[in-house]
C-alpha cells in the first residue's frame, strides 16, 4: 500500500510530536509546521514515499471563505511548449534548464538499473536510486510551479487561461509533451494560490487563441512552430506570437467577466467596475 486515509479519528488525536492512528495507536511524527490554533483535525491521509512515511493532516475551521469576485488588473497566460508561459503584459517564463540535466540523470540511472540482474541486491540499490531521483524530480516541478504561481498572483487581481481540457479536445494537443510539461498540475497550483491570495480565476474558451490578432480580431490562420511572432496582416500589429495568444485569453476572460474589452493589442484593458 502507498497510501492510506483514516476518514475518522478519535478524541485528542495530536499531541507535539505524536498521532493518534486508530488500530495502531500513537506514532511519533516531526510536524513540519504548527498547527494553527481553533482548526480541527478531520483527516489524516498516511503517505509511503521513498524518503520515508508523511502523515498529510486535513484540517478544518468552521468559517465560510466567500468566492472571489473579479477585480482588479486582468492577465491572461498562455502555456507553451518551447517555453513555460507566456503573460499578456508581455513576461516569459522559460521551462528551467534544471529538468534537463535530471530527465538524462534519470535515464542513466535507469540503463544502470536495467543492466542489474533482477531481483538481485544491486538492482535493489538501482531501484532505490531511481526512485529517489522520481521523487527529487517531482518535488522540484511542484516547487517551480508554485513560485510561479505566486509570482503572477503579484502582478494581477484577475487571472485568466485556457481550459485545457477543451484544448486536447479540439486540438489534439494533448500529446506526450504537454503531459511531461506538467500543465494539468500547474494549473491547480495556480487555482489554489489565487484562491489562498484572494486572485480572480477562470478558465476561457481556448479555440483560436493562437490564431487571432488581439488588436484587430482578425483569424490570421494557422502559424508555423518556427513562426515566432504574430504580425497581422490587416493591422500590422507585431509582437511574440505566445504573448499575442496571452492577450486573446486575457480579452476573453474579461469579456467573460462583464467587462469591456479595449480593442488595443490587449494589455490596455479597460475596467468597467
Ligand atoms: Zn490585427
Amino acid at each position: 500500500m502507498r497510501s492510506f486515509v483514516y476518514p475518522q479519528l478519535g478524541l485528542a488525536p495530536l499531541k507535539e510530536n505524536a498521532v493518534k492512528l486508530p488500530k495502531i495507536g500513537w506514532v511519533l511524527m516531526r510536524v513540519s509546521r504548527p498547527i494553527p490554533e481553533g482548526f480541527e483535525l478531520k483527516q489524516v491521509r498516511v503517505v509511503r514515499r521513498v524518503s520515508g512515511w508523511y502523515a498529510m493532516l486535513t484540517l478544518k475551521l468552521a468559517v465560510d471563505v466567500p468566492d472571489q469576485s473579479p477585480h482588479g488588473e486582468p492577465l491572461g497566460i498562455d502555456l507553451g511548449l518551447e517555453k513555460f508561459l507566456a503573460t499578456s503584459n508581455g513576461k516569459l517564463v522559460a521551462r528551467p534548464k534544471f529538468f534537463v540535466s535530471l530527465q538524462s540523470k534519470l535515464k542513466s540511472l535507469q540503463r544502470k538499473m536495467s543492466r542489474k540482474k533482477k531481483g538481485s541486491s544491486n538492482w535493489r540499490k538501482a531501484c532505490l536510486k531511481v526512485a529517489k531521483l522520481h521523487e527529487h524530480i517531482s518535488n522540484t516541478r511542484k516547487d517551480f510551479h508554485y513560485k510561479v504561481a505566486n509570482q503572477l498572483c503579484d502582478e494581477a487581481g484577475m487571472l485568466f487561461v485556457e481550459d485545457l481540457n477543451l484544448k486536447a479536445m479540439s486540438s489534439g494537443m494533448l500529446c506526450k509533451h504537454t503531459l511531461d510539461a506538467g500543465f494539468g498540475q500547474f494549473l491547480s497550483i495556480l487555482e489554489f494560490v489565487c484562491w489562498k491570495r484572494g486572485v480572480y480565476f477562470k478558465r476561457v474558451d481556448p479555440n483560436l487563441t493562437s490564431q487571432t490578432c488581439p488588436r484587430c480580431q482578425t483569424i490570421t490562420g494557422k502559424k508555423e512552430l518556427s513562426e515566432r511572432v504574430h504580425s497581422c496582416p490587416e493591422c500590422g500589429y507585431r509582437i511574440d506570437r505566445d504573448v499575442a495568444a496571452a492577450q486573446v485569453v486575457a480579452q476573453r476572460g474579461v469579456r467573460a467577466v462583464g467587462h469591456t474589452v479595449q480593442a488595443s493589442g490587449g494589455i490596455g484593458l479597460r475596467r468597467s467596475l
